[in-house]
């Protein structure tokens, strides 16, 4: 093999085709003599950027008119403040489910501003799976309920959406964003960090339903104001340019790929042959519940951790990087997005198996 593959759960990989593009705009955009990150915001050329990016969302994700498409900054983690200050304009009573560290500290965040109430956690299990919920487990006055759709540091992601009636379905989307179709219309708000399936870090996706916005508190700062920053089409201030631009081209090439169908085809066929391969043996374990195991992030263990530590070493050396388990689990995790090529994971597998056989458990070790 002569290419390196990168796991990493994040930042991640970007599809070839998408860093050839960029590193030509990064020199010389569209044959105009400068850069793409040389221009204003304000130019015709990134309005251009800007308007195809969401454009181009709108298509993939079948995102409904009445939904607004924010492009904002602070990853993820600020929408854990954001969605509570905008969100909690009704009885101030929010419900969370946490099924995982990012979930976690959505729910901890939240409980600053509000009446927030732990509706169901997974941590009995040590998040290995998603609890079953109906719409009777929420409080039917409730601003919102909040849940983490794909847990990347456990690998497991809700095999169903909740159903909760009128309440609004708020989901962060990170590590499963244009992974599979998803229905909109049954959320009222989804976020997701970039750097995961959508290029660089640096740029937060934000889609809200338009009577959503408009309510966020008065003592909150400005810059997390959902309704300003959809009057000003994600340009209150400068936006994050060159994560846009990035974004934009991971779009256009999903849109090469055949849609987010075509890339749901591809990944649970890249899932598959790891679940397949850890399940037909013993020498690897997947601690995840069969119906919550996510298709972007394969976590696995083999009950050592010199051998886990040996496997993630050797692994790198073969070209299999950053294989590490997230540092609260251990183990191994594989982080498969979009880019990550097929090909590569049957490399994977076959190291992994070749791997067990050259370095036999001791007795007693299963
Ligand atoms: C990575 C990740 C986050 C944190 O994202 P930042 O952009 O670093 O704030 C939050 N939620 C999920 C599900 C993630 O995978």
């Amino acid at each position: 093999m002569n290419k390196n593959y990168t796991f990493s759960a994040g930042p991640s990989m970007i599809p070839a085709a998408v860093l050839n593009e960029a590193a030509k705009g990064l020199c010389n955009y569209n044959n105009s003599g400068f850069s793409v990150m040389e221009i204003s915001h304000r130019s015709p050329d990134f309005e251009k950027i800007l308007s195809d990016a969401e454009s181009d969302l709108r298509v993939l994700l079948g995102i409904p008119d009445n939904y607004k498409i924010l492009f904002l900054q602070g990853g993820a983690t600020t929408q854990f403040s954001a969605v509570p200050l905008n969100l909690l304009s009704g009885s101030k009573k929010a419900d969370y489910v946490v099924t995982g560290l990012f979930s976690k500290k959505a729910y901890t965040e939240a409980q600053k501003y509000g009446d927030i109430r732990l509706v169901a956690s997974s941590a009995d299990k040590n998040f290995t799976y998603i609890p079953k919920l109906s719409r009777d487990d929420f409080r039917p006055d409730a601003d919102y309920v909040h849940i983490c759709f794909n847990n990347t540091i456990y690998g497991t992601k809700w095999g169903y959406i909740p159903d909760t009636g009128d309440i609004p379905l708020v989901a962060d989307m990170s590590s499963c964003i244009l992974s599979e179709p998803i229905d909109v219309s049954k959320f009222g708000l989804i976020y997701a960090g970039a750097q995961k399936n959508m290029g660089p870090s640096g740029v937060t996706l934000v889609i809200v339903r338009d009577d959503l916005i408009g309510h966020m508190r008065e003592d909150a700062p400005t810059i997390f104001d959902y309704k300003l920053m959809a009057d000003n089409n994600s340009m209150y201030n400068t936006p994050p340019c060159w994560s846009i631009y990035m974004a934009g081209l991971v779009y256009k090439w999903v849109i090469s790929m055949g849609g987010v169908s075509a890339m749901s085809e591809l990944n649970h066929k890249k899932a598959k042959l790891m679940y397949d391969y850890l399940d037909s043996q013993d020498y690897y374990i997947n601690n995840v519940q069969p119906d919550a195991r996510s298709i972007m992030n394969v976590t696995f263990v083999t009950g050592d951790p010199e051998i886990d530590k040996a496997f993630v070493k050797e692994a790198s050396e073969a070209g299999f990087k950053s294989l590490k388990g997230h540092r609260s689990v251990g183990g191994m995790r594989a982080s498969i997005y979009n880019a990550m090529p097929y090909e590569a994971v049957e490399g994977l597998v076959e190291f992994m198996d070749a791997f067990s056989k050259k370095h036999p458990k001791k007795e007693g070790d299963r």
